[in-house]
């Protein structure tokens, strides 16, 4: 393929988007599209929320950008509220998931280094796991699509199955660190962890003295009903990665941690210019403004009910293209008997509907996390009128 001035590392698609107004963006040509992947689980607000856009324009004329140096008022305050709403103790601002999952490695490792004993430094992850696009979170997966061409990559990962507490248990050996999953496997194809496999995961780390770190960069900030997936199963982590949701849009990325598992993580061992920035912490507080107000996760659980039972009612009526759904609050997978990035493009293309494809053939279903019954109404009408004309190719 010829370079462009963009490198070429994302296939050309059909649609170009240069606005957006609550759930929906418009594209180029001034159509209207129905937004259902909320640019993959960020825009949970919608698109152009006047709180989100108010902060960041005032703290854009008060104070862009000041190095960490100088200590970060905006990144106190977050972080306070980040730690009165969750199992933390500290925080760690980032410009990125793949950022927060690297900060949350460093963190895991340097526990045990600052325990005495460094030759505990390797995670155990799972397959299907997506992490992240750095040489360190490619080298916590076991996907060759994202590995490949990218070798030498980064020791200290031992991949198992997903879901199979047994293959967790058996892998753990002397130099065990820790264990990296993400309660909701998203890029893997919307796959929930068992309650028993997590509670299961916390209770090795508990009797062996790991460190059960938990990937919420796409399942965490509200996506499913609760802030973060892991109250869903009666968990809590020693550290976790967070991203998507929690800017809104903005760049934001954080690694959460209890006293206990920061423990090494001291004046020197880690920073970032960026991460932590002013505009970034004005856009993070006005999301979790919005976030903790009454009625905004009951909002979630209830639009996640209503999409889901519909989906459910259409799935008999075309079930020679549907296999089922899957998933939690407003984090669906819609599982196809064929391509589903095919699917994806055509419910794009020629329906003006935003999914995302995800891996075992599932369609994505990540909303904005304010939508009514009004975009649940307009999704499953498109997404019924897709389905019957959407003709699977022919070697499928
Ligand atoms: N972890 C998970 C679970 C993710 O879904 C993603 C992004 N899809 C990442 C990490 C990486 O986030 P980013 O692209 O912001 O680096």
């Amino acid at each position: 393929m010829a370079i462009t001035p963009l490198m070429p590392v994302y296939p050309r698609c059909g649609v170009r988007p240069v606005r957006g107004e609550g759930c929906h963006l418009i594209d180029e040509s001034g159509a209207r599209l129905l937004d259902f992947a909320s640019g993959i689980a960020v825009n949970l607000l919608g698109h152009s929320h006047p709180g989100l856009i108010e902060a960041i324009q005032r703290q854009a004329a008060t104070l862009m950008h000041v190095s960490n140096l100088y200590g970060s008022p905006q990144g106190e305050a977050l972080a306070q509220r980040l730690v009165d709403n969750t199992f933390a103790d500290t925080v760690f601002f980032t410009n990125s998931g793949a950022e927060a999952v690297e900060c949350a490695i460093k963190t895991a490792r340097r526990f045990h280094h600052a325990n005495g004993n460094p030759e505990r430094h390797t995670l155990i992850t799972f397959k299907n796991a997506f992490h992240g696009r750095t040489i360190g979170t490619i080298s916590a997966t076991d996907q060759e699509k994202l590995r490949s061409g990218f070798d030498p990559l980064l020791g200290g990962f031992t991949v198992v199955a997903f879901d199979d507490l047994a293959a967790a248990e058996a892998a753990v050996d002397e130099n065990t660190a820790g264990f990296l999953v993400e309660p909701i496997q998203g890029e893997g194809g919307i796959r929930p962890a068992s309650r028993e496999f997590l509670q299961g995961l916390r209770r090795i780390s508990d009797d062996k003295g790991l460190l059960l770190v938990l990937d919420e960069v796409q399942c965490g900030y509200g996506r499913t009903g609760k802030l973060f997936a892991h109250e869903l199963y009666g968990v809590t982590p020693d550290i976790m990665a967070v991203a998507k949701g929690i800017g809104g849009g903005f760049p934001l990325g954080a690694c959460l941690a209890t006293e206990h598992a920061a423990r090494g993580m001291v004046i020197g061992t880690h920073g970032s210019t960026y991460g932590g920035n002013p505009l970034a912490m004005a856009a993070g507080e006005a999301v979790l403004d919005a976030v903790l107000a009454d009625g905004f996760l009951e909002n979630v659980t209830r639009m996640g009910e209503r999409l889901r039972g519909a989906l459910e009612q259409m799935i008999p009526n075309h079930d020679h293209l549907f296999e089922g759904v899957r998933g939690t609050g407003l984090m669906l997978g819609l599982k196809m008997k064929s391509d589903s990035r095919r699917f994806v493009a055509h419910l794009r293309d020629e329906h003006g509907l935003l999914t995302v494809a995800a891996g075992e053939n599932v369609v994505r279903i990540l909303p904005p996390l304010v939508i009514g019954e009004e975009h649940v109404a307009e999704f499953v009408e498109k997404l019924s009128a897709a389905a019957r004309v959407y003709v699977p190719a022919a070697d499928e």
